[in-house]
């Protein structure tokens, strides 16, 4: 199903086609509401950052410093798979030293 859903409760599948839930975002109202220079300009170095992009409301964060981990260039790499860039993300400096720890934090809630 493809449509607009509005809901207070978790929904893991679709109600019409029980297919896994996807999420996607209405991209023209998010400009309205955010920006790259919004982003950039806060202080805050984790994944909260984004917050309007998440399924969370601000006043239910909690954050032991997940996310925002730095990515390095990988130029040898790249040129061998005739790539334009590429960089790798050092998710082991999340909490817990895996990527996980994005999705379990969400999971709280
Ligand atoms: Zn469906």
């Amino acid at each position: 199903m493809v449509g607009l859903l509005i809901f207070n409760e978790v929904i893991y599948r679709c109600p019409s086609c029980n297919s896994l839930t996807e999420i996607t975002f209405n991209i023209d109202a998010l400009k309205e509401k955010v920006s790259k220079t919004l982003f950039a300009k806060r202080s805050i170095y984790s994944m909260w950052r984004y917050v309007e992009l998440l399924p969370i409301s601000p006043e239910n964060i909690y954050s032991p410093g997940e996310g925002f981990t730095p990515t390095v260039k990988s130029k040898n790499l790249a040129e061998y798979l005739k790539a334009s860039k590429l960089n790798f993300k050092f998710e082991f400096l999340n909490p817990t030293g895996s990527f996980k720890d994005r999705e379990a934090i969400n999971s709280y809630f």
